[in-house]
């Protein structure tokens, strides 16, 4: 794996979005128009820590680009976040909420800290310091946060508690990822990973007839994982091999996700699931020979390193880049490797996050059910919609998979921004 600093992070955004610019054949003056966020709020935050000392925390939040809607985008809590990483996570959430479709721009935020340091008490006033800082700028037409890395339901509910305080307005829907009893949707939990799953399943569909019988591997078996593996198991392909971060498993008559979950929860990793075949390595789980590889772990796991010894077929992103810009233009175009790009791959959160406001500004009585074929639909068309693009409007022999989602996603942007006489 090589990391990648906030700065690199940036830079390679901005090299996304200039090479969709140029595919769509438009100017430098677009270019300049989308590279910047509209507004990016800086917070400090001082918390009384238990030791009766204050301790200030830096916050952020960074509005992209509200041509489509409201800003949305989660915000995580991390020690090493920086302006610049929350900067480019919010233009990533422009092209992701365009792609799916949703009536959303894109947004980010995040706080530089170590929230396991904390108590809950403390953890509870840094949400609560947090959303103090920026009150003004969000809400439920305005901007709208979620969770994402470190952050949970709990950490949304001080922070809509907190926003009622301040403003007076009792919004359910200026959140989202929110405790059931609060406003939430139960189906959030499967979302990414379900959403992975028919993703595959309709790029099956279109290569090979179905996904019934193909043989699938999954890298990562946490949220997006086992629930990529859970669905992709009921949909009839044969889930031959899983991993975490302690190794893998292979059986190549197929796991059973549950039971290998269970396993995982008792013991604390898939490695002691003991109706395998074998035990693998991660690096060699990447490389196996199966229909559908799924890398649902951590960013860059497939590089110019591994690249030559990929087999599989069809790759669909669920963690947010696994496979790096090198990597995607010699599997794609080389090898003819089908990579369903993470910001399609993986927009089950985000899209689940939409029928949940949803249903917060109906009054609530969208069921579990109803959200769950919403999502679904969804996932079939955007899959669709992409493929279409890639197919009529782009070259596959010259454009990657990713290619037309990019483009697809500025293309949109663009047409609302002159629209509105922005461009
Ligand atoms: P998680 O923490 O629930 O699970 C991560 C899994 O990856 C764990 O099983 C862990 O053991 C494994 N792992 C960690 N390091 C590894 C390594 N070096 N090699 C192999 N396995 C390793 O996280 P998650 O929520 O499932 O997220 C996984 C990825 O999906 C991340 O890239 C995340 O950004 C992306 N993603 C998740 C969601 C979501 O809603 N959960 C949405 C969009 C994108």
């Amino acid at each position: 794996m090589v990391e990648v600093s906030s700065r690199e992070l940036l830079l390679e955004q901005e090299k996304i979005l200039k090479r969709a610019v140029d595919l769509l054949g438009y100017d430098e003056n677009v270019y300049e128009a989308l590279r910047y966020p509209e507004r990016v709020i800086q917070v400090k935050i001082p918390v009384r820590m238990r030791d009766g000392k204050v301790k200030v925390f830096i916050g952020w939040r960074s509005e992209h680009n509200s041509a489509l809607g409201p800003y949305k985008g989660g915000i995580r809590f991390h020690p090493a976040t920086t302006m610049e990483e929350v900067i480019a996570l919010s233009m990533m959430m422009t092209w992701k909420n365009a792609l799916a479709g949703l009536p959303y721009g894109g947004g980010k935020g995040g706080v530089r800290v170590d929230p396991h340091a904390l108590t809950p008490y403390e953890l509870e006033q840094l949400s609560r310091g947090f959303i103090r800082g920026i009150y003004k700028y969000i809400g439920v037409d305005k901007d709208i946060p979620a969770p994402d890395v470190y952050t949970n339901p709990q950490i949304m509910a001080w922070m809509m508690d907190e926003y009622y305080r301040i403003t007076g307005e009792n919004q359910f829907g200026m959140i989202t990822g929110k405790p059931k009893i609060l406003g939430g949707m139960e189906t959030r939990i499967i979302a990414t990973g379900f959403g992975t799953a028919v993703s595959a399943r309709e790029v099956a569909k279109l290569l090979w007839g179905g996904i019934e019988g193909k043989t699938v591997a999954v890298q990562g078996y946490g949220n997006a994982g086992y629930y990529a593996a859970k669905f992709l198991h009921e949909m009839g392909a044969i889930v031959v091999a899983v991993s975490d971060s302690r190794g893998g498993i292979y059986n190549s008559k197929g796991l059973d996700p549950d039971e290998v979950k269970k396993v995982k929860s008792e013991k604390g990793s898939v490695i002691y699931y003991e109706k395998a075949e074998k035990k693998i390595t991660n690096e060699q789980l990447l490389e196996l020979d199966v229909d559908v590889l799924v890398p649902a772990a951590i960013e860059n796991v497939i590089t110019k390193e591994n690249m030559e010894r990929i087999k599989a077929k069809v790759i669909a992103e669920a963690a947010n880049g696994p496979v790096t810009a090198e990597a995607d233009v010699y599997l794609s175009l080389q090898k003819k490797v089908i990579i369903i790009p993470d910001i399609l791959a993986n927009a089950g959160g985000v899209i689940m996050s939409h029928i949940e406001w949803m249903n917060n500004r109906m009054g609530g009585f969208i069921t579990e059910e109803q959200a769950r074929t919403m999502l679904e639909n969804k996932m079939v068309q955007n899959t669709h919609a992409v493929w279409e693009f890639w197919h009529k409007e782009l070259d596959p022999a010259k454009h990657t998979m990713r290619d037309a989602a990019y483009a697809l996603a500025v293309k949109r942007v663009v047409e609302a921004m002159k629209l509105r006489g922005l461009l």
